[in-house]
């Protein structure tokens, strides 16, 4: 079975860097024990390093593909320098010197073991994408309809929702068709109990008088390696009071701002949500100060937030 899926001609792949349409594995495999993560590289401003790419927190992310693979039952045979370098050579043999999406994966071998595997495959590919970010881009600015899905977000005592797994993503990918399906352009799930969680592939921050508000772990969210940061500069940096809480469903309606945060979707500011519009200004201040200065610490050009960037 083939899963090339990308443009990048190369990746790695156990051990070895080769060409992605070679990054092949048996179609017996059990793969919904497989586990990853998402991680961005941006192009970097000021940043003293061997290369113009900077990957935005690389440990975090390791540490997280760790606990992953911990919980679902799987053994990653590389040290994180390994896996450093493994990504760094494809990332270069690619030529790619623009912003570039990593997506580590590791999955049981086909015939090692049913549900306790003993033997997994671990393969990096990496492609290009196109930031949300920076000053003037319209893409930040577009207006998004969001409904509240009518699928609950998987409860953490029937899947490990704060690890990253591949399963889970069965439980985004139905609230993301439903929401296309009704011409909306995203979902916000509830948890088990009725209290928001986050979005498909993000988590989500609201602003009310001036606060921003965000859902506890426990509200069986991914533990989010930008929300975390985003936990640490908001308050700290921008001034911003933060309060992880729980979040009702109303409340929502009757924030100034609301917006998404994590790799994939930087800073996405949503429109409304069930069709009620959010705040009086879109995208709001507080989201497009934090979006701006998100890109700023991603461009190498807060000092202080320089040891979240590894150089490729
Ligand atoms: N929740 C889900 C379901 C996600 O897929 C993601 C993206 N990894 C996030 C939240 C945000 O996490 P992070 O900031 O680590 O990318």
């Amino acid at each position: 079975m083939s899963i090339a899926f990308n443009d990048a001609k190369y990746c790695w792949m156990d051990g070895k860097i080769i060409e992605t349409k070679d990054a092949v594995d048996s179609a017996m495999s059990e793969i919904y024990l497989g586990i990853f993560e998402g991680i961005k590289a941006y192009v970097g401003g000021n940043v003293v390093g061997s290369g113009p790419l900077n990957i935005f927190r690389w440990k975090s992310h390791m540490a997280r593909l760790r606990r992953s693979a911990t919980v679902c039952g799987l053994k990653i045979d590389y040290t994180e320098d390994q896996l450093l370098q493994a990504t760094r050579e494809s990332i270069k043999l690619n030529n790619f010197n623009t912003n570039v999406y990593i997506q580590p994966r590791v999955w049981p071998k086909a015939g090692t073991g049913r549900y306790l595997a003993k033997e997994f495959h671990i393969l990096i590919p990496v492609w290009n994408f196109k930031t949300l970010l920076g000053k003037d881009n319209a893409r930040f600015s577009e207006k998004r309809r969001f409904m509240v899905s009518s699928w609950r977000r998987i409860s953490s005592d029937a899947l490990p929702a704060q690890a990253k797994c591949w399963a889970n993503y069965a439980n985004s990918g139905l609230a993301a068709r439903e929401a296309n399906r009704l011409g909306y352009d995203g979902a916000i799930f509830l948890d088990n109990r009725g209290f928001v969680s986050e979005g498909t592939g993000a988590c989500i921050m609201a602003v009310r008088n001036g606060k921003v508000v965000t859902p506890p772990v426990t509200a069986s969210i991914l533990e989010s390696v930008t929300r975390d940061a985003f936990m640490k500069f908001i308050p700290e940096d921008l001034g911003f009071p933060l309060e992880v809480r729980d979040i009702a469903r109303v409340e929502l309606y009757a924030s100034d701002e609301v917006f998404l945060c994590g790799t994939g979707g930087e800073v996405t500011p949503i429109t409304s949500v069930d069709d009620i519009p959010i705040g009086d200004k879109y995208p709001g201040p507080i989201t497009t100060r934090i979006a701006e200065y998100y890109a700023e610490i991603l461009a190498g050009n807060v000092e202080k937030h320089r040891d979240w960037l590894t150089p490729i």
